[in-house]
């Protein structure tokens, strides 16, 4: 007999998910339990410095999430509407729209509202404990354990299933002990150090290519975020959510070639200042934002975890890993494998089978709705980060089709038509090498949808899969770092 059926570790956006979702499939039979260090005043509060995001979700993630479990978001968790997100080349000279309609949230708010409803679907939560480890029976995960900061007294519960959404930095993915097939740890390079301010500023030149009220801008330019890119998010006429994220390398290569010492804050700082759109901009101290309005949290910009699951643990939302390679979007991934999640999970509970066998169609049922892209725009995030701004600003004017922008804002890996188009002439070696490189990360892209379409559909079959998946990674990623040499 154990203590809950489900016990989910984090109670932030993926974790309050889960746990909705796991009481509508189950009919609020299962008895859940959601654990998060933060204190009830704070609920899923990524670090002290707060719910650190740019606070953009697409619609569409939105209403999977609405259609498949009933739950809605409406004002106050979501702030704004916009019309899409706009990326532009360096040169600004080209801008694709892309994720369609969408909202920004009030990241504060929303985990309140979240885990109001929560409460009367009977779903508990525990506040203040600090997990450390996961409680094993054999190969079987059945608790966990950790401390708790009210009384510093060690905290123990066991259940059936464990759910880890304790976002990028787990603790309980780190040690686990029972799977050779979930990966523990990241590497370095695909993780994007990011940081945000929400404000209020004063009208400034009506530039909508540096603020528009419609639209979530991002700029990709390789002086002003290396290796990632800046992003100005209306959540008001005159309220922002203004930040940029960078990759270490790249940043170190950045200040070299620019002789620069810059680091995360001061190219914010700088930012924020050469935006002429946004004139004297202050931190928001609406009681919402006011412990939210400055801050700097890690994201993942990689492929899901190549297994998401194992004797009685599953993965779900940042601690997967599972925010866009592109553009570190993470809310409408998280918002899609939560809405999924609680049919595997009351499954397997009424079988009466956790084991990691019964767990796994999870692994298969996340990769048809979503994760069947996300190793093609991995790839594609490799070599995005290798090109200069030049060869970007080139690549998006000149080899981007109708069919590849409608991809894009599919969240796919484009097909460049445009390479293809009679009678066009590539001039220049730069250029050549452009056209070669996106047109092998295409190639790569259809390659890896396959492999991804093939993911087994036991756990027996898996090595032999990932092994074949992490060659042609392998050998893509030794090819696009080429191309930017
Ligand atoms: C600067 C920045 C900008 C971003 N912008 C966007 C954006 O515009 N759109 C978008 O879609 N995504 C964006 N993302 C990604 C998005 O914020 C995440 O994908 C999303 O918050 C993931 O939610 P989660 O519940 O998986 O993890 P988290 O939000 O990290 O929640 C994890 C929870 O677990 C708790 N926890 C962690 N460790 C422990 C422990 N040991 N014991 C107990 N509790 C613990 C935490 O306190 C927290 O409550 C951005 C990320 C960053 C950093």
């Amino acid at each position: 007999m154990t203590d809950y059926d489900v016990i989910i570790a984090g109670g932030g956006l993926a974790g309050t998910i889960t746990a909705q979702s796991i009481s509508y499939y189950s009919n609020q039979n299962l008895k859940i339990l959601v654990v998060d260090r933060n204190s009830e005043f704070f609920p899923g509060r990524k670090s002290l410095a707060g719910w650190v995001c740019g606070d953009a979700c697409s619609k569409e993630a939105v209403d999977f999430m609405s259609n498949r479990i009933k739950v809605k978001w409406t004002r106050p968790e979501i702030e704004h509407d916009v019309k899409g997100v706009m990326a532009y080349s360096p040169d600004k000279e080209t801008s694709i729209p892309f994720d369609g309609e969408g909202y920004m949230l009030n990241r504060q708010k929303l985990p309140e509202i979240q885990n109001e409803r929560c409460k009367k679907m009977g779903i508990e939560f525990e506040y203040e404990i600090n997990l450390t480890c996961l409680i094993y029976d054999g190969q079987q995960v059945i608790g966990i354990q950790g401390i708790d900061n009210k009384t510093k007294q060690p905290f123990k519960k066991t259940s059936k299933i464990v759910i880890d959404a304790l976002g990028v930095t787990s603790t309980l993915r780190n040690g686990l002990e029972n799977s050779t097939k979930v990966e523990k740890r990241i590497d370095r390079r695909d993780l994007e150090s990011t940081g945000r301010y929400i404000m209020y500023f004063d009208q400034g030149q009506k530039d909508l290519t540096e603020f528009d009220p419609d639209y979530c801008i991002i700029h990709l330019d390789q002086d002003i975020a290396p290796g990632g890119y800046g992003w100005v998010f209306p959540k008001a006429d005159n309220k922002v959510n203004i930040g940029l994220g960078i990759e270490k390398s790249f940043l170190d290569k950045r200040n070299k070639r620019l002789g620069k010492k810059d680091n995360v804050e001061s190219l914010m700082k700088e930012y924020l200042k050469r935006n002429k759109a946004i004139k004297n901009p202050r931190l928001s101290e609406d009681p919402e934002d006011i412990n939210n309005n400055s801050g700097i949290f890690q994201v993942s910009v990689r492929r899901q975890n190549d297994c998401m699951t194992s004797g009685g643990y599953m993965l779900v939302g940042d601690s997967a890993w599972m925010p866009k390679a592109i553009d570190a979007g993470g809310i409408g991934p998280a918002l899609i494998a939560g809405a999924i999640i609680g049919n595997n999970i009351s499954q397997a509970i009424e079988a009466n089978d956790v084991s990691e066998t019964s767990l796994w169609q999870y692994n298969i049922d996340f990769i048809k709705e979503y994760g069947y892209k996300t190793a093609g725009l991995e790839l594609f995030r490799g070599l995005i980060q290798q090109m200069t701004n030049e060869q970007i600003s080139y690549g998006m004017k000149h080899f981007l089709g109708n069919m590849d922008v409608e991809s894009i804002s599919k969240g796919e890996h484009p097909d460049f038509s445009g390479l293809g188009r009679i009678g066009m002439m590539i001039r220049g070696v730069m250029n050549k090498t452009v056209a070669k490189a996106l047109r092998y990360t295409s190639e790569q892209n259809q390659w890896l949808v396959e492999h991804y379409n093939n993911y087994p559909k036991d756990p027996s079959d898996f090595d032999e899969w990932k092994k074949t998946l992490h060659k042609r990674l392998d050998e893509a990623f030794t090819k696009v770092e080429a191309f930017g040499t």
